[in-house]
C-alpha cells in the first residue's frame, strides 16, 4: 500500500530542544518527542526519502526501512542535509551512489558539507556516495509520479511537493503564486508552522491555519513544530480537519 510516513515533526532544535527545562507532563507525552523534520513516501515499488535530518538513521530504523530508493533534499539548512552520511548503508547495499535531487544552491551546500561523498574513494572504504540530480518538475519515485514546485523559505527557495492528494510543504514562509495551482483539491496538506509567534522563515500557527484554510485539503497536518505545542493540549484548539503531526504518523496515500 502507497503511503507517507512522517519520520520527523520536530523544528531544526528538534523537541524536546537542549538548554530547556520542561514539565514532567510535557516529557511524559511520546508525541512531544520530535524528530528534525522528514518523510518516507512508500510506493508499490520503493521508497523516497524526503530530507536527512540528524536522527535519519534512528528514524529509519524505527520504521525497520532497510532501502531507499532516492531521496529529495528540499533545502540545504542543517536539519535537512546533515543524516545524509547514514546513506552509505544503502550505497552498500546496492553498489550505486543515491539520488539525490536538489536545488542548485542546496547541491553546491551538500557538497561543502559532504565533500567525500564525491570523492575518488579508495578500496576497503565504505562511504556515501551522491547522485545528485537538479529537481523535475516532475519525476517518477518509488512507482508514484511526484510533482515538485517551489515555496519561499525567508529568502531561500524550497521544494514543495505533491503525490495523488497529498502535499508536503516543510520550511515555508511563503507560497509563490505559481505555486498554488498545485495546491487544489487536496485530501492530505502536511505544512510548516514552526511556533505561536511570527517567524521570519516559517509559517507561524495562526498563518499556518490561514493558509490551510486556503487550500482547503480534507485533512491538515501541522509539522516542523516546536516545544511552543504539547500534542493535545494544542490539538484541542485547532479547528475540524487540523491536526498536530507526530514522529511516525501514517498517511495512505
Ligand atoms: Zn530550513
Amino acid at each position: 500500500m502507497a503511503e507517507v510516513v512522517v519520520l520527523g515533526s520536530g523544528t531544526s532544535s528538534g523537541v524536546p530542544t537542549l538548554g530547556f527545562d520542561y514539565e514532567a507532563t510535557f516529557l511524559a507525552e511520546p508525541k512531544n518527542w520530535r524528530t528534525r523534520p522528514s518523510i518516507l513516501i512508500v510506493g508499490p515499488t520503493g521508497r523516497l526519502l524526503v530530507d536527512c535530518a540528524p536522527e535519519m538513521r534512528l528514524q529509519l530504523l524505527r520504521e525497520r526501512v532497510t532501502d531507499v530508493e532516492s531521496v529529495l533534499v528540499t533545502h540545504g539548512h542543517a536539519d535537512h542535509i546533515m543524516g545524509m552520511d547514514d546513506l552509505r548503508g544503502f550505497c552498500l547495499r546496492t553498489g550505486r551512489p543515491m539520488p539525490v535531487y536538489a536545488y542548485p544552491d542546496t547541491q553546491e551546500d551538500i557538497r561543502r558539507v559532504f565533500p567525500y561523498g564525491f570523492a575518488a574513494g579508495r578500496p576497503g572504504l565504505l562511504l556515501p556516495r551522491f547522485d545528485l540530480r537538479d529537481v523535475p518538475e516532475i519525476f517518477e519515485a518509488g512507482g508514484l509520479t511526484v510533482r515538485t514546485f517551489p515555496l519561499i523559505h525567508g529568502t531561500m527557495p524550497v521544494v514543495g511537493l505533491r503525490v495523488g492528494d497529498f502535499a508536503y510543504l516543510t520550511d515555508v514562509s511563503e507560497i509563490p503564486e505559481p505555486s498554488w495551482k498545485h495546491l487544489g483539491g487536496l485530501d492530505t496538506l502536511v505544512l510548516d508552522a514552526v511556533r505561536y509567534r511570527p517567524h521570519p522563515n516559517h509559517f507561524h500557527l495562526a498563518r499556518a491555519l490561514e493558509v490551510a484554510g486556503l487550500i482547503g485539503a480534507r485533512a491538515t497536518y501541522l509539522t516542523h513544530l516546536s516545544h511552543d505545542f504539547d500534542h493535545h493540549a494544542t490539538e484541542s484548539t485547532l479547528p475540524d480537519g487540523v491536526r498536530l503531526a507526530y514522529d511516525g504518523l501514517r498517511i495512505p496515500l
